[in-house]
């Protein structure tokens, strides 16, 4: 893989300031090319559909925008594992859509429950209809219940996952606040593919900084399905950098593959048979595409959305465009930077085909910033084309491993600042505000 050493700034810039080449394409278009109205309806107002709504309606202020979101404010994934070390208020974390309604963007709070893509209709629970020309879906993901055996609904309120921000969050801090000290915090970490490939490592390091503060005694114990994780080499060495013996990690090959939950007892069992037990059990399941993406018949056998990834529309259903963490689309991690980045290639591939237009070549980039200490950050990079209409890394790498206390401390700055970026590119909610 090429170091971000290796890619000049020039490069760098060109590469990703590719998904803004493709909406020059859309600003040459006459504004008469289409008399209709269209009805562009998305569905998730999280990472990728609020994306996606807000970059439709500016770059076609003439089509009609819906956007179908349950919550009233949304909260994000990305610094909740900062919420758990007490580094953020949960309210810091939340997003609210009255920018969106002030673009012009009609926003639904309400659960989209039926598509019908034959009528092209979209029914919501209230038993509303909304008719479509275009449809974007960004559903995030859904917990694969009981893929571990004795992990249900139920036992997430025991064990909780905390792998969507939200009540589940707040319920794994309690615990946390009330472990005591000389506990064992086990996490569960899942097998490819799922949400955030660096989450869990992040948030066993912010664990560990709240328990080296509050609780020293305490240890991590972190049972892992793979043999090894993104960013390890770093996170490893902040691990012992800051934290001395407080994390053990257990790769699958030294029987981390856990397979039987008991929320109730606080216990897991793994493959060969041997019994752990918790203070507090966060465990981190499999996961498969947003419900809604299999009620639309987007999704295939392996639970996840194949869509083509110059356009990011369905390879199943015509008209039906899904982005962010449903999607199969691969080297690209499943990341709030991805579903930002895949949402504005769908919206201008959605306006382009609306005004009959070609479809622009598409670019992509993600960074993921993790916090292993509050002045300790690292992050991984790439950039992404297309290449004989396959998804390729073109660029990128992870923190240098000797990087000193200056750059650390820096990258944890870079991780706030692209926080606050990336939120007011999407909701520019006043809670967005860091404080
Ligand atoms: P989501 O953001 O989950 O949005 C989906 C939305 O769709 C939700 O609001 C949901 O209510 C709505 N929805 C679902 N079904 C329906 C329906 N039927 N009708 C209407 N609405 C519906 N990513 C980063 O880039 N950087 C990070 O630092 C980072 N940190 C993370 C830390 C943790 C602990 C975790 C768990 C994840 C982290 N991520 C991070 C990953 C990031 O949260 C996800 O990749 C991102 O949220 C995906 O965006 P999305 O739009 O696909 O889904």
């Amino acid at each position: 893989m090429n170091t971000l050493k290796n890619l000049s700034r020039r490069q760098w810039l060109q590469r990703v300031g590719g998904t803004t080449l493709a909406g020059t394409v859309l600003l040459s278009v006459p504004s008469f090319a289409r008399a209709a109205q269209p009805n562009v309806v998305v569905i998730g107002g999280g990472f990728g559909g609020a994306t996606a709504a807000r970059y439709i309606k500016r770059r076609y202020p003439q089509a009609d925008v819906t956007l179908i979101e349950p919550s009233k404010h949304y909260y994000t994934c990305p610094f909740s594992n900062l919420y758990l070390a007490g580094l953020r208020e949960f309210d810091e974390l939340g997003h609210g859509f009255e920018d969106l309604k002030a673009q012009g963007i009609h926003v639904i709070h309400d659960l989209a429950t039926v598509v019908d893509a034959d009528k092209k209709q979209v029914q919501v629970s209230t038993g509303q209809a909304l008719s479509y020309d275009k449809l974007l879906l960004a559903p995030g993901v859904d917990i694969k219940w009981n893929a571990l055996e004795g992990y249900d609904e139920a036992a997430s309120l025991l064990a909780p996952h905390a792998w969507k921000a939200g009540p589940q969050t707040q319920l794994l801090k309690e615990q946390l606040e009330a472990m005591p000290d000389g506990g064992v915090f086990l996490m569960v970490a899942p097998e490819n593919p799922f949400r955030c490939p660096p989450g869990p490592y992040e948030r066993a390091s912010m664990v560990a900084h709240y328990l080296k503060h509050n609780k020293p005694k305490s240890k991590i114990l972190i049972l892992d399905a793979k043999d090894n994780f993104s960013k390890q080499g770093l996170f490893q060495q902040g691990w012992e950098q800051h934290y001395g013996d407080m994390i053990e990690w257990v790769p699958y090959s030294q029987d981390g593959k856990v397979i039987r939950v008991d929320a109730g007892k606080r216990q897991v069992e793994t493959e060969f048979s041997e019994i752990h037990q918790a203070d507090v059990l966060n465990v981190i399941p499999p996961q498969k595409a947003g419900a809604i993406a299999a009620a639309a018949g987007v999704t295939d056998a392996s639970g996840w959305v194949p869509v083509h990834t110059d356009t990011f529309e369905s390879k199943l259903v015509p008209d039906i465009y899904v982005v962010g963490d449903a999607t199969i689309a691969s080297p690209m991690p499943k990341s709030g930077f991805s579903a930002n980045a895949q949402a504005k290639v769908a919206a201008a591939a959605i306006v382009n085909s609306l005004l009959d237009q070609p479809t622009a070549e598409p670019y992509f980039a993600n960074t993921c910033y993790s916090l292993i200490a509050p002045e300790h950050g690292i992050s991984v990079a790439n950039a992404y084309a297309l290449e004989n209409q396959k998804l390729i890394e073109t660029s990128g790498g992870v923190s240098p491993i000797d990087g000193d206390a200056t750059f650390r401390q820096l990258e944890a700055e870079y991780g706030s600042a692209w926080y606050q970026a990336i939120s007011e590119d999407i909701w520019n909610s006043p809670l967005a505000k860091v404080k």
